[in-house]
């Protein structure tokens, strides 16, 4: 069993962009159906390895009609009648208009949960209306771009917890087939759903060792492993218990299946591993210690970055290392050096075959994540943001000075922030790394991606 979404909003928003890409070519016309209205559709919606039931009530086109209200409050709430939870989505670019805050107001009095998407948020042009989506008092919005496939990720990590809660649910209400369950009197009040794990994935070129240390990790054969590239079955991903922290780990095997097309083999690689980093929390990027740093770790930890994930360097087969003190500094060079945007990201030493340093990962891992998730106060950062530009005022091209106005977290996962001031446009680039380094340093947030937008008064 599984659960079923409606995604509401006025229109224009993009909800049957979003439904379109979710459902493919899974359609079920609800008009088909007797009883259920014909301004809305209903599809199979598949969204990395969940699967669920998605309706779109996109069947109000003219936005002139002065009975649009109502209809759409009267189509709003028989989706959200027959869903288990809502997607309100609203256009980024737009901002929170008064027809959203209707809808907000709709969903707010109906007791099932809401995710706010924040659609259209391709660019900066989307930043201000992203902000005013946290106004609206139903959670942190999900920025979005369905035309381009942005930020499905996230989208993911929200509805996951809901996919679990229906898979347990489906599970309780299964008959029960030959199953001798031991209670534990003192065991703590087990509630897995409200434990999201945290997603990982482990990257690295073919015979680095990711099948070795996943198994590790699970501490049984579950995975096959070998000196070959391309034995791994295909699992999507696992999902486990590791050191007291749930975390669901994405395989990336068909990255070790297609290595086997040799002339295709960087390419491929590096588009295989791009699908796990989207699905990703934080990335491990596993080196073998041997040849560490290659070309095709550094595109992956470079895209890594970019996709806006916690980055983990792990280098691997570190029990073959005899000098291992030299090759340690060796290595933390070729890092500064080679990956200069990742400055601050962890870099452990371990090996898989004998499990030396997985603890420290798993630690890493659980650090890396929390830095991604910070959150810091708008009225802390205003403070922080006075005392950096009485340290070192930001400069004054052609005679202007640029004023910094104001500063605010928008979004966490990984951490953006946006800068009100004056003359953004000529806000220097070193001027606004002084300021990321110092977010970094003064808040403690090494390694994660730091987002910062420079804006003018609008
Ligand atoms: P609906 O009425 O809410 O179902 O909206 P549609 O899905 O029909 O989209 C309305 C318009 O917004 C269309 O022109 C889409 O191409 C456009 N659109 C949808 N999603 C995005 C997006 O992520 N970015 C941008 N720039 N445009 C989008
Ligand atoms: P994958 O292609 O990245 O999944 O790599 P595998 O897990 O299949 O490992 C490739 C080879 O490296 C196998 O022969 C493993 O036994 C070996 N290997 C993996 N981890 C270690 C390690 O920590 N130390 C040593 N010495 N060998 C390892």
């Amino acid at each position: 069993m599984s659960f079923t979404l409606a995604i509401v909003g006025r229109p224009n928003v993009g909800k049957s962009t979003l439904f379109n890409r979710l459902v493919g070519k899974r359609l079920a016309l609800v008009d088909d159906q007797p009883g259920v209205t014909r301004d809305l559709r209903e599809g199979e919606a598949k969204l990395g390895d969940l699967r669920f039931t998605v309706i779109d009530t996109a069947g109000l086109e003219d936005a002139t009609d002065d009975s649009l209200q109502g209809r759409m409050r009267r189509l709003t709430e028989r989706a959200v009648e027959m869903a288990d939870a809502c997607l309100f989505m609203i256009d980024a670019r737009a901002g929170v208009t008064p027809t959203d805050e209707v809808f907000a107001d709709i969903l707010r009095r109906k007791g099932s949960p809401v995710f706010v998407a924040a659609n259209k948020a391709e660019g900066m042009a989307a930043d201000a209306g992203v902000m005013e989506a946290y106004g609206l008092g139903l959670g942190d919005p999900i920025r979005l771009s369905a035309e381009h496939g942005e930020g499905l990720n996230e989208l993911y990590t929200a509805l996951m917890p809901l996919a679990d809660q229906y898979e347990e649910r489906a599970k309780e209400d299964a008959p029960a087939i030959d199953v001798t369950v031991h209670e534990d009197e003192d065991a703590p009040d087990h509630t897995p759903t409200e434990k999201k794990p945290l997603q990982i994935a482990v990257v690295g070129r073919p015979n680095a060792g990711k099948s070795t240390l996943i198994n590790k990790i699970l501490g049984e054969d579950r995975l096959l492993t070998g000196p070959e590239a391309g034995i791994t079955r295909d699992a999507i991903s696992l999902t486990l218990d590791w050191s007291g922290t749930p975390v669901r780990i994405f395989d990336t095997a068909g990255m070790r299946k297609k290595a086997k097309v040799q002339d295709k083999l960087e390419k491929l690689s590096v588009s295989d591993g791009l699908r796990a980093v989207k699905f990703a929390e934080v990335v491990v990027v596993l080196l073998d210690a041997a040849i560490p740093f290659e070309q095709q770790d550094l595109r992956i930890a470079d895209l890594a970055e970019r996709e806006g994930r916690a980055v983990v360097v792990a280098v691997n087969k570190w029990d073959v290392e005899d000098d291992k003190q030299d090759k340690l500094k060796e290595l933390k060079e070729a890092f500064t050096r080679l990956l200069p945007q990742l400055r601050g990201a962890p870099l452990i030493t371990v090996s898989a075959k004998t499990g030396r340093g997985l603890e420290r990962l798993h630690d890493a891992i659980r650090k890396a994540h929390d830095v991604w998730n910070k959150r810091i106060t708008t009225a802390h950062l205003n403070r922080w943001l006075d005392g950096m530009v009485q340290a070192h005022p930001p400069p004054a091209p052609q005679g202007k000075r640029i004023k910094l106005r104001y500063m605010t977290q928008a979004k966490t996962r990984p951490p953006g922030f946006i800068v009100m001031c004056s003359h953004p446009d000529k806000m220097p680039a070193a001027y606004s790394r002084y300021l990321v380094n110092g977010l970094r340093e003064d808040f403690d947030m090494p390694g994660t991606p730091i987002r910062m937008t420079m804006r003018g008064q609008s």
